[in-house]
């Protein structure tokens, strides 16, 4: 499996056919985000809408897929109904290894389904099967029928949708595998357009490893640095909200919709309270020996007087932020029972919860009433948050139908925009300063993973704009590089330079092993360029008043930092876009 051109299944909806083809270019863009971007521009259609049935929904994996530790996830590229531009997410589970085992470089699933149908994948078997049965069903419902239709846990990996990716919000995600999600910018609902509710990929064939000492060598280099490091240690302990305590500290936790940066009651929320009082197991993607997944409980009463059941749900800073301080709810019980209310219903939490802070403050403050929200929203209030965040994975009313399709759309007609939380889509859960608004505003992906800007704000409290955007720049080229591999991006400081050209040239891919800067660059750029075709401007990128009156360890946001980093960031993206190949 180790070659130089992409293997690629190409599936047709609207006849229930597949093509499997060969395609040049493995030197040039990699895998993983570069092929996506490249399969973009052979399938996409810039100028039509997200939901053209000829739309491509790729899922692209990387050279080092399946051979080294934490080569673990899957790109999917899409145009995206949240901005009807070009868009990115990423997610782990088996995914990765699935199309590796599969005997697959990327998946494209291009037309429409005549009925709900299902698409299952193997090294030599397609399958479209009509699923009208499983469409309105949430995702836990939807992942037990599943995975007694497709039997052969473990190599075999399950995409699907809920109710939200059904009836086309740009907040719908697909689930990888229970725990995992492409959770932004809509992926769910291009499935839903195209009336595929869910992806079973079957990893039922085999790899051979390089032969001879090299590979062994490195594997076992990487090996012992991903599991003795001490960030590898922190992602396992406690997982991402280790660093709650640290950021409420710092005023870096968004609470009430923004309204305060830190506030005594997240003391409830950290890492060590979520662990001591929730956490059942840990958990993996395919092909980590670090598993981040933590994996707490939510208990109900169903009936008097001591009947119980419970469910497992995955807790992670940012949704826990989401559905937690960012509403001013801040128990771990009631935090997880939001994330399994918001997921069962294919929500992106993160979206959905900081859009519900945006109604909330909207609610006080009169723009909108029980009559839009069905239920009185209060900060903290956890009951009424899982009734309202059902209705806006269901698309209850108009109300909720729009505030899917985004904050600043339900803002523009009912008003309170100058409050939406929103830096290119909902906020991620950081309000570290100027640096992050903007490279989140700005940034690929709108994702706080596109570049460390969260954590360049934390270090410095200069107000050096070039330098700031000059880190941005080139942390997102080095970040593009391990996305087309396609790393987990928690592995980063591990996979650098000299590490990741020992694994490239270990498994015979010696000219991108030579050529890792002028990859990741074209890379690059490439996807800019894309973006832009589809309808990006990075000076259309407006920053709600709310992130200028926010206060961090820095004192209160500098307007005029803010307003000279974004010009001079929209400025390095249109230039990157522009670059010839051998400037
Ligand atoms: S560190 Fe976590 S998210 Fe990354 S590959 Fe491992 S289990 Fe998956």
């Amino acid at each position: 499996m180790i070659r130089d051109s992409f293997r690629i299944l190409v599936v047709d909806l609207g006849t229930g056919r597949g093509n499997v083809m060969m395609l040049e270019g493995r030197d040039s863009v990699a895998g993983g985000s570069g092929l996506a971007a490249l399969l973009f521009t052979k399938y996409g259609y810039p100028e039509r809408p997200w939901n053209d049935p000829d739309q491509p929904l790729i899922f692209a994996i990387g050279p080092l897929t399946g051979y080294f530790p934490l080569m673990s996830k899957t790109v999917c590229a899409f145009k995206s109904p949240y901005h009807d531009q070009y868009a990115e997410s990423h997610a782990g589970g088996r995914s990765a290894l699935a199309l590796r085992f599969a005997d697959l470089d990327a998946l494209i699933i291009t037309g429409k389904a005549a009925k709900p149908s299902c698409v299952a994948v193997g090294s030599r078997h397609l399958e479209v099967k009509e699923v009208h049965y499983l469409w309105g069903l949430d995702l836990s419902a939807t992942g037990k029928m599943l995975r007694g239709m497709f039997r052969g846990g473990g190599h075999r990996s399950i995409l699907r949708i809920g109710p939200a990716g059904e009836n086309g919000s740009a907040m719908a995600l697909i689930n990888a595998d229970t725990y995992r999600h492409f959770g932004r910018l809509g992926s769910g609902a291009v499935m839903g357009a195209k009336n595929l509710k869910a992806i079973v990929i079957i990893g039922d064939g085999i790899f051979a490893l390089p032969d001879g000492k090299a590979y062994a060598k490195v594997f076992q280099d990487v090996y012992t640095q991903v599991t003795a490091t001490e960030m590898m240690y922190k992602y396992h302990n406690l997982g991402t909200p280790a660093n709650v305590a640290s950021l409420n500290k710092l005023k870096a936790m968004p609470y009430r919709n923004l309204q305060k940066t830190s506030d005594e009651s997240i003391d409830e929320m950290t890492g060590e309270q979520f662990a001591d009082k929730t956490l059942l197991r840990n958990m993996a993607c395919a092909g980590c020996p670090v598993g981040c997944i933590h994996v707490g409980y939510v208990r109900e009463k169903f009936m008097e007087p001591n009947q119980y059941l419970y469910r497992q749900v995955s807790y992670d800073h940012e949704p826990n932020f989401a559905v937690g301080s960012v509403l001013g709810v801040t128990d771990p019980f009631r935090i997880l029972s939001l994330i399994d209310v918001t997921e069962k219903n294919g929500l992106d939490v993160m979206s959905a919860g900081v859009a519900m802070a945006w109604a909330t403050e909207a609610f006080e403050k009169g723009l909108i009433s029980e009559k839009e929200t069905l239920v009185p929203l209060k900060f903290g209030d956890a009951k009424a948050y899982a009734i309202a965040l059902n209705s806006l994975g269901t698309a209850e009313n108009d109300f909720y139908r729009l505030l899917g399709q985004g904050t600043l759309k339900a803002a523009e007609q009912y008003g309170g925009q100058e409050f939406a939380c929103v830096l290119g889509q909902e906020m991620a859960g950081y309000a570290t300063g100027e640096v992050f608004f903007i490279s989140q505003a700005l940034g690929f992906r709108h994702s706080h993973l596109d570049s460390g800007g969260y954590a360049y704000d934390q270090k410095h409290d200069d107000k050096d704009v070039a330098k700031a955007v000059e880190f941005l720049v080139q942390d997102e080229e080095e970040r593009v590089l391990l996305t087309s591999m396609v790393s987990c991006l928690f592995a980063r400081e591990v996979y650098k330079g000299a590490l990741l050209n020992d694994c490239l040239a270990s498994l015979g891919y010696q000219n991108l092993a030579g050529d890792m800067k002028g990859v990741s660059h074209r890379i690059q750029r490439l996807r800019w360029q894309i973006r832009l075709a589809t309808g990006f401007d990075p000076h259309s990128v407006t920053i709600p008043k709310r992130f200028t009156q926010v206060v961090t360890w820095k004192g209160p946001i500098d307007q005029n930092y803010l307003s000279e980093l974004k010009e001079a960031y929209s400025k390095r993206i249109l230039d990157l876009a522009k670059q010839d190949e051998h400037a």
